[in-house]
C-alpha cells in the first residue's frame, strides 16, 4: 500500500493570526512510512504560534514512537520557556500519527485536535478529546450535544508546555486500501459536524478534500484557525511514478 496525503492550514475569518502548525506542510505520496501531525497553540505573551511551531519541529526531528515525539515536543516548549520566561503560559495540543506500509497506525495525542478514520462510509474518531466537557460526557453529566454547545467546550485538561510528567494518549489502529485518515484542529470540528466532514471524505483527491473542509469551516463562520491533513490509503504501484 502507499499513502497519498495533502495538508492545509488557514487563519479562518476572525483570528488575527494562525496559531496552528502542521507537518508536513506540502502534499505528497510515499510507499514508505509517513508521519503527520497537527498542533493547535494557545496563550502566552507571544501567542500560541511559537508553541505549536516548536512542537511540530521537535516532533518531526525526534526519531522514535509518536509518544516519544510528543514528549520531545513537550520538553522543547518547556526548555524554551526556561530560556525566555516571557513565553510562560504558552502551550499547544499535539496529535502525531505514524503510518507504516503494513497498515499499522500509531497515534500519540494530547489535547483536542483529533484523528478520524474513514472506512467505507463509516467515520470514527480515534482520539479522545482532553477537555473538560469530554470528561463530563464520560461521567454522564453532559450529553455529546450539550458538550458541543457548552461555553467551556474549549477548556483543555491536558496540553503540552506545562509539566514534564505529561501523560500522552497512545492509540493503535489498522488502515487498509480505500481508507482515509483525517487529522484536524478544533477549528474544523467546532464549525463542521462529523456527518458533514464524513461526506467530504467520501470522494475527491486528498488535496480537494482538505481545501473543501477548510472552506466549509470558513463558510460556517471561520471562528478559529483551521488545519486539516488527509491521508488516502491507495494500492501500491509496483512501477512507481
Ligand atoms: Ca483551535
Amino acid at each position: 500500500m502507499r499513502f497519498v496525503w495533502a495538508s492545509g492550514s488557514d487563519t479562518g475569518r476572525r483570528r488575527p493570526k494562525n496559531e496552528d502548525s502542521i507537518h508536513p506542510k506540502h502534499d505528497g505520496r510515499t510507499s514508505g512510512s509517513l508521519m503527520v501531525a497537527v498542533a493547535d497553540g494557545m496563550g502566552g505573551h507571544h501567542g500560541g504560534d511559537v508553541a505549536s511551531s516548536l512542537a511540530i519541529k521537535a516532533a518531526a526531528r525526534r526519531v522514535g514512537t509518536p509518544e516519544e515525539r510528543v514528549r520531545a515536543a513537550n520538553d522543547a516548549i518547556m526548555e524554551r520557556v526556561l530560556e525566555d520566561p516571557r513565553l510562560a503560559g504558552m502551550g499547544t495540543t499535539l496529535t502525531v500519527a505514524e503510518l507504516r506500509p503494513d497498515g499499522e497506525v500509531t497515534l500519540g495525542h494530547v489535547g483536542d485536535s483529533r484523528a478520524y478514520r474513514w472506512r467505507a462510509g463509516r467515520f470514527e474518531q480515534v482520539t479522545i478529546d482532553h477537555t473538560f466537557v469530554q470528561e463530563e460526557v464520560e461521567a454522564g453529566r453532559l450529553t455529546p450535544e450539550q458538550a458541543r454547545h457548552h461555553p467551556e467546550r474549549s477548556l483543555l485538561t491536558r496540553a503540552l508546555g506545562f509539566e514534564h510528567g505529561l501523560v500522552v494518549e497512545v492509540a493503535r489502529l489498522k488502515v487498509s486500501v480505500g481508507d482515509r485518515l483525517l487529522l484536524c484542529s478544533d477549528g474544523l470540528t467546532s464549525m463542521v459536524t462529523d456527518d458533514r466532514i464524513a461526506g467530504f471524505l467520501e470522494s475527491g483527491a486528498p488535496s480537494e478534500v482538505v481545501w473543501a473542509l477548510i472552506e466549509a469551516a470558513n463558510r460556517s463562520g471561520g471562528l478559529d484557525n483551521v488545519s486539516v491533513i488527509v491521508v488516502a490509503v491507495a494500492e501500491d504501484e509496483a512501477s512507481g511514478d
